[in-house]
Formats: structure tokens, C-alpha cells, sequence
């Protein structure tokens, strides 16, 4: 028989048995009015749970001394108590809730062991990264992934939106991007500004904070069909190989900075924005006469300077909205106000593959010893100039990469087993001890290149369950052989 704390996930930091059970009997919420939201999704939840019989109290209240998203649960005879250190911890203390009833249904138990349970995150950054702009999933599916973070106590649902030819953002003024781009069959679809706040107010609903992607100055080769004007004058074709804006172009930062507050009207209220930045490639910024003489005239040393300074400017509009900018790691040093999201580099970036890292190494062998000497050397890079970051190591985070060998996949891509995703350490031990408070906390990514809509929740599950213990639950008490017991309990 399944004891309570075989039951959880994330697992909580202590689960203390009191003796003596509570009935399984129909439960109802009480709770003050600033828990109104909370209530609620309590409610909802004792009604999918179908309870009958006499109602106990489902109590919710906020308790200071509580840690932030923290929750205390206590299961007794005469109902359940939810303390939350604020709004997010009498959240997840319902979600806690929520296994307990299940994992009891399931058993065919009729009443729920008494209990007390004290828990709060690790990390306060907990993020997941859907892909919608590769394939587009409908609004109803962004709602499904969203529950799914929501019950494993993610606060973050990062939105990757905008992609070479794929728009997804229901742009008014910029109407023009959401056009089909000429000789490319995208998949079709975007996001209507009434959806997107919509999903916003669902994703806040449940504690998690929506952060919208633009990429930029790269992975941007649909533009240049609708817009030629902002590709480099470098005498190239203007063809589905060229990436990257014109950067010495101020027309590029106009259009850019317009997409910028457009997204920021239609997103209104978020803290962070995504800009992307990352894989742009040099090669026409090298024989582009626009850019060669922006360079020149801001005496600047090269195209990597220039994509820089075109970057820190985009990234300074985003902060006029008060709003914090996230690059994908970079290189450069940016101002410690923009957030870096490490992922690593892949064995083709040009800047990484430079040099004794990548030696003489087949890919394959790259993807062992390589890749963490990247990865490793990004976050220390990021870290040393004072940057916080999120680490989304992607040998151990990116959930497009094949959990069996037999799954659709690039050749490039390493195996990422559920094991591998389990021993992910969002804090390496080598993290200087001045900087670790630097270190926010991780995010899992989808990219959907080879996924399709109807595959988004298989490739997401059961690893995304790993990673949530990994951002929730202290090292010392995580344990791979634990966690395989729990993890039958969580099946989709
Ligand atoms: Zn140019």
C-alpha cells in the first residue's frame, strides 16, 4: 500500500505521519477574501474529485512566518488546514492536496491518513519553455501545458513566439508578420490579443507568470520576404538562408523596437520579456557596407560589438517599460539588469567551436565532454560580470532531445533518458559562493521543430516531472530510486 509520501512530486522537504485519518468525504473551501482565487480552485478541485458525505472545512489562510511560495498542509479528522506564505504557497499546498486525493481515489482508500506536511521551493525560478512558434499549438493546448506546470508547482510558462517564419503574436499595427510568408508553407496560426490575455489571466490564476520570446537579430529569415528593406545591402540574395537583420540598419531597430511596444500592449503587465539573441551568425553583417560603417562610426571592433550594442539598445527599451529584458547567454558582457539564460552552445556556433574546446572531436564525442566545458564556461562568464541567470543546461533540460532512441529526432541530438534529466543540479557545485544567489533557478524548453501538436505533452511527460523535483526539492533529499517509486504515480 502506497504510503503519502510515495505519492508526491515534487517531494516535500517534510512529511510527518500524526496518526488516525480523515474521512474521504466531500470537502468545502474557507478562506478570507484575498484568497478568493485560491478558494476557488480548491472547489474545483473537490468537485472533480467527486466527494460525497457530510462536508469538513477545507481551511486556507496566510501565515507570515511561512517563506515565500512556502505551505504548511495538516490533514486531521476534522478537515484540512492550507497555511501559505503568501498567495503562490496556499497554491501549491492545495496541488499537494490534489495527489493525496488522487493518489487515495486511485487506491480505492476511503479516507486520507493524517498528516503534516512543511514544504517550499528551492528555487524561485521554476520554468518551463513551450515552442509556438515552430508548430503551433491552439490556444486550448498553451491552457493544457499550462495545468500541467500549474500541478507540479512551475511559476514561470516561458513562450517562445516568434521565429524565421513563424509570427505568432496577433500584432495590429504590424499586421503585415502574420501573413503567410512568401515560398515558405509555415504552419499556419497565431495568438489573438484576446487570447493571449486570456491566457495570461489563466497562467496568473495559477501563479505562473507568462514571459513572451521575440527572437532577434537572428532566426528572423521570414522578414526578409515581407520586409527586404532590413536585410544587409551585401550584394547575397535575399533567400531562406539569410537569418539576420541588417544591424547597422536604424530602420531594423525601428521596427524592432515598434514590435517591442506592441508586444508589451498586448502582454500588459508582465515583468520579463525574452529577446532571444541568440544564433546570429556574422557572415552578412562581414559584407554588408551599412553595418561595416555603423561599426566604423560608433568605433566599435567588429560585427560581434556591433550586434551587442544593437542588442543593448533593444533591451534598454524593454527596460524603459519597466519590464526586465532575458538574452539567451551570450558572450558579452550585457548590464547586470538583463537576466542570461544559459543553454550551452552547440558544437556548430561558430564563436564556441573556436579553439581547443572543440579540437578535433566528432560531434558525438562533443556532446559528452564538450558540451559541459561550454556550458560550465557560459554560466562562469555570466556570473563573473555580475549577470542573474537561469540555467537551462541543454544536455539535461531541452525536452525535444529523444528519451528513447526510437522517437523522431536530429542526429545531432544527445539521449536525454528521465535519469539523466533527474541528476540535473540547477546550482553546480562549482558555482563561486559569492554568486550563487545569482543562479534564480532553471527552465526545462520545448522546441517543437520535430514536434508536433498532438506529441507536445508526450515529449513533456514523464521528464518534466524530473526537472520539477530538481528546481523544488533540496539536493540532499532528492533520490533517483525514491523518485521512480513516486514517479509510477504521475503516469498521463
Ligand atoms: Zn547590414
Amino acid at each position: 500500500m502506497a504510503m503519502p509520501q510515495d505519492l508526491l512530486i515534487p517531494r516535500p522537504r517534510k512529511i510527518e505521519l500524526t496518526g488516525g485519518a480523515m474521512p474521504l468525504t466531500l470537502l468545502h473551501a474557507e478562506a478570507p477574501d484575498l484568497l478568493a482565487t485560491e478558494a476557488r480552485a480548491a472547489d474545483t478541485l473537490f468537485q472533480q474529485m467527486q466527494l460525497w458525505g457530510e462536508a469538513l472545512p477545507c481551511r486556507l489562510l496566510l501565515n507570515t512566518e511561512l517563506p515565500a511560495e512556502g505551505y504548511e498542509l495538516v490533514v486531521a479528522a476534522e478537515g484540512v488546514r492550507i497555511g501559505g506564505g503568501d498567495r503562490a504557497g496556499v497554491f501549491y499546498g492545495i496541488q499537494t492536496l490534489r495527489q493525496l486525493l488522487e493518489g487515495a481515489r486511485k487506491m480505492r482508500r476511503n479516507e486520507l491518513a493524517a498528516l503534516r506536511i512543511v514544504d517550499a521551493p528551492e528555487f524561485h525560478w521554476r520554468s518551463c519553455m513551450l515552442d509556438s512558434a515552430r508548430h503551433f499549438q491552439s490556444a486550448a493546448q498553451v491552457r493544457e501545458v499550462i495545468d500541467a506546470l500549474a500541478r507540479y508547482k512551475f511559476n514561470r510558462f516561458h513562450w517562445h513566439l516568434v521565429d524565421h517564419f513563424s509570427w505568432r503574436i496577433g500584432f495590429r499595427r504590424h499586421a503585415e508578420m502574420l501573413e503567410s510568408f512568401p515560398g515558405h508553407a509555415r504552419s499556419s496560426g497565431y495568438y489573438t490579443p484576446e487570447e493571449i490575455r486570456e491566457i495570461l489571466a489563466y497562467a496568473a490564476e495559477r501563479h505562473i507568470e507568462v514571459i513572451p520570446e521575440l527572437e532577434m537579430p537572428g532566426h528572423s529569415s521570414g522578414v526578409f520576404a515581407i520586409h527586404p528593406e532590413l536585410a544587409c545591402p551585401d550584394g547575397l540574395p535575399i533567400d531562406l538562408t539569410r537569418g539576420e537583420y541588417c544591424i547597422g540598419n536604424p530602420a531594423s531597430r525601428r521596427f524592432l523596437g515598434e514590435i517591442i511596444d506592441e508586444t508589451m500592449e498586448i502582454f500588459s503587465g508582465i515583468r520579463y520579456l525574452h529577446l532571444g539573441g541568440d544564433e546570429a551568425s556574422p557572415r552578412h553583417w562581414q559584407q554588408c557596407p551599412v553595418c561595416q560603417n555603423a561599426i566604423r562610426n560608433l568605433g566599435l571592433s567588429g560585427e560581434r560589438d556591433l550586434e551587442h550594442h544593437f542588442m543593448t539598445e533593444l533591451a534598454r527599451r524593454v527596460l524603459d517599460h519597466d519590464v526586465r529584458p532575458i538574452l539567451w547567454s551570450s558572450l558579452r558582457a550585457y548590464d547586470p539588469r538583463i537576466i542570461m539564460q544559459c543553454w550551452g552552445g552547440r558544437p556548430l556556433d561558430p564563436e564556441l567551436s573556436r579553439g581547443s574546446l572543440a579540437g578535433n572531436h566528432s560531434m558525438v564525442r562533443c556532446q559528452t565532454s564538450w558540451i559541459g566545458a561550454v556550458a560550465a564556461a557560459q554560466m562562469e562568464l555570466a556570473l563573473m560580470r555580475g549577470a542573474d541567470l537561469i540555467n537551462s543546461r541543454h544536455d539535461y533540460t531541452y525536452l525535444d532531445y529523444p528519451m528513447r532512441r526510437s522517437e523522431p529526432h536530429s542526429s545531432w541530438m544527445p539521449d536525454l533518458p528521465l535519469e539523466r534529466v533527474y541528476q540535473f543540479d540547477p546550482l553546480p557545485e562549482e558555482t563561486p559562493t559569492g554568486r550563487r544567489s545569482q543562479v534564480l533557478g532553471a527552465e526545462a524548453c520545448l522546441w517543437t521543430e520535430l514536434v508536433t501538436p498532438d506529441r507536445v505533452m508526450g515529449k513533456l511527460f514523464p521528464r518534466l516531472l524530473a526537472f520539477c523535483e530538481t528546481v523544488w526539492t533540496p539536493g540532499e533529499l532528492r533520490d533517483w530510486a525514491d523518485f521512480r517509486r513516486r514517479v509510477r504515480h504521475h503516469q498521463r
